[in-house]
């Protein structure tokens, strides 16, 4: 079984159309599935529609607490051996899922940095601030990943279950974080380019959000110990 995660933050406009296409998708792939969608406190009709939806299974809660801790509930949730998550807007082309569903690691990333990525619409203010914050993300916490913050990513249940166990970021900067404890852990981590269609329809604020993430990033580094104990 294949556990789909959906962070939901207002995406109320998003869900009929795309949690159709994801089920689409994984109906062809004929393997036993599940789509989980949390709605992290959204103020639309998140929640309205997603109780209406019956093909998937609809979690949440009151109060917006991030990204980080929607999927953090959707993995607490989750039923399947594979657990993957990616955003309602479906910026990450479905493919992605094959593609990490075939690889023989603990966890998957998607990357828009590879040489085969194939990356639409991002804007320049985008493109800067991804290219500065994995820089400042790889001097700060040791990964040598270049695109930690792509919406894509495949964890084994066991991974998964570890890291939740451990996290302690709830926004914007949660996949270093399960990157992170991964590294301490050894958990073999791979990459695969992703084709990527920029949806301008943002929950991220570029000065609002930015020092918060990088205080994050600096809480994961003071974290380490915490990690590592039992
Ligand atoms: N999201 C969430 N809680 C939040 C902010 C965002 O669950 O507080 C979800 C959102 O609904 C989406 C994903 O996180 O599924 C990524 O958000 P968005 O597409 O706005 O980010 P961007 O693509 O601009 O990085
Ligand atoms: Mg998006």
């Amino acid at each position: 079984m294949i556990s789909i995660v959906i962070p939901c933050y207002n995406e109320g406009k998003k869900l009929i159309k795309n949690t159709a296409e994801i089920k689409k998708y994984m109906e062809q792939l004929n393997t036993e599935y599940e789509i989980i969608c949390v709605n992290d406190g959204s103020s639309d009709d998140t929640g309205k529609i997603l109780k209406q939806l019956s093909s998937i299974k609809a979690v949440g809660y009151e109060k917006n607490m991030g990204k980080g801790f929607a999927v953090k509930t959707g993995i607490k949730n989750a039923c399947g051996e594979k657990i993957i998550f990616m955003d309602a807007d479906l910026s990450t082309d479905l493919c992605a899922i094959k593609a990490a569903l075939e690889k023989n690691a603990d966890i998957v990333i998607g990357s828009r940095t590879m040489n085969t990525s194939d990356v639409n619409g991002k804007s320049f203010m985008r493109n800067l601030s991804s290219f500065i914050s994995n820089l400042i993300i790889r001097v700060l916490t040791g990964l040598k990943f270049r695109d930690t913050q792509c919406g894509f990513k495949l964890l084994s249940k066991n991974a998964a279950e570890l890291i939740i166990s451990k996290q302690k970021v709830n926004r914007w900067a949660f996949d270093v974080e399960y990157l992170y404890i991964a590294k301490l852990y050894n958990i073999k981590t791979e990459e695969i380019p992703v084709i990527w269609n920029n949806d301008d329809d943002s929950r991220v604020n570029l000065i609002k959000d930015s020092i918060p993430f990088f205080k994050e990033i600096l809480n994961i580094r003071k974290n380490k110990k915490y990690y590592l104990s039992d």
